[in-house]
């Protein structure tokens, strides 16, 4: 019979949310196991801003501060912070957007607002660095069945507290709802220092955006032409001409149904579920709920 592995935590996913949860549980002395099936999924995108100051319509994210100054503190522990989102206004809108800032710092330009503590980071340095101080266990994972976790090809994982951050990857395991939005970077011979947001994003080299209708399935469809179209013209909004583009990535966000799971502990992104807790369906978000949820899991944990 095959040795069943056990820990106090055992956590689904190797993604920002996972990692980040890991990463937090073990510092508080827990034997934590992570499995995941790779290093993030949606998690690997090339860019990521942490940006509370949402969409075309100016929204501050709920607890939005709060977590950005959560995700300021435990990402500069790993790699550079890019710091500094600046946000173009369109004319007659700068009275709304002034009354959306709550506390965050800014400045403000004739075009625009600088948010100078919202940042930009590369992700796939930082799940390297975090994998490596967590320790991950290469598998995938067949079925949740508390407090097991069953492993392809035979093997199974005990844990005292399971941690589903599976992202859209794993959600049929637990039977979660949600929409999976595409969303494409194009990656660019240009480099931008700061970060500049409004309907598509320019950070470092990338050049993103999501453009597809959502989907029900977690599956990445290729690029399409109509796509990298948009991707441009957005650019060349902001930026007076249009990059060149030396490659493409693709991914797919998950977010929860709105509807849904009932009882969220905090903001319906980390919640409970039979044999532990989730910490996924962020949308957009990921990196900008991740450190502020993974705070959020000692205390429902009480550990
Ligand atoms: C194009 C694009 C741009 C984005 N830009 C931003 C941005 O600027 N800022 C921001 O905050 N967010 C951004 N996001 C969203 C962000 O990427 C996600 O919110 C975040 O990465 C989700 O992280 P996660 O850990 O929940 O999931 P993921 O990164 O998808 O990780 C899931 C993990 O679970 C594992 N897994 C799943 N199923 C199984 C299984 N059955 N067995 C074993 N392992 C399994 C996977 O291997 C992986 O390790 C963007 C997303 C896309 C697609």
């Amino acid at each position: 019979m095959r040795k069943v592995e056990e820990a106090e935590a055992v956590v689904l996913g190797a993604g920002v949310a996972g990692l980040t949860a890991a990463w937090l549980l073990k510092e508080r002395g827990l034997r934590v196991r992570v499995v995941a099936q790779g290093l993030g999924g949606a998690s690997r995108v090339p860019v990521a801003l942490v940006n509370p100051l949402r969409g075309k319509r100016f929204t501050l994210a709920r607890k939005g501060e709060e977590a950005l100054e959560a995700a300021l503190r435990f990402y500069s522990r790993f790699v550079p912070l890019h710091l500094g989102v600046y946000r173009p206004v369109p004319e007659g809108e700068r009275e709304k957007v002034v009354s959306r800032l709550g506390g965050l710092k800014h400045t403000w330009d004739q075009g625009g607002v600088l948010l100078e503590e919202a940042f930009w980071l590369e992700p796939r340095p930082l799940l390297q660095k975090l994998s490596e101080g967590v320790g991950v266990l290469r598998s995938r994972v067949l079925a949740w069945e508390p407090p097991y976790l069953f492993l392809e090809g035979g093997g199974r994982i005990r844990g005292e507290v399971l941690v589903y951050a599976g992202g859209g990857q794993g959600a049929h395991l637990l039977g979660l709802e949600g929409r999976h939005i595409p969303g494409l970077v194009l990656l660019l011979l240009d480099y931008f220092p700061r970060a500049i947001s409004y309907r598509v994003y320019l950070a470092g080299s990338a050049l993103g955006g999501s453009y597809l209708p959502h989907r029900s399935d977690p599956e990445a469809p290729p690029p399409t032409e109509g796509e990298v179209e948009w991707l441009l013209r957005g650019a060349e909004d902001l930026l007076g001409y249009r990059p060149s583009v030396a490659s493409a990535w693709r991914g797919v966000r998950f977010r929860l149904d709105p509807s849904l799971p009932p009882g969220g502990v905090d903001l319906s992104y980390l919640f409970p579920v039979e044999g532990g807790f989730a910490l996924t369906g962020f949308g957009s978000t990921g990196f900008l709920y991740a450190p502020w949820l993974g705070e959020r899991l000692l205390e429902v944990l009480e550990w």
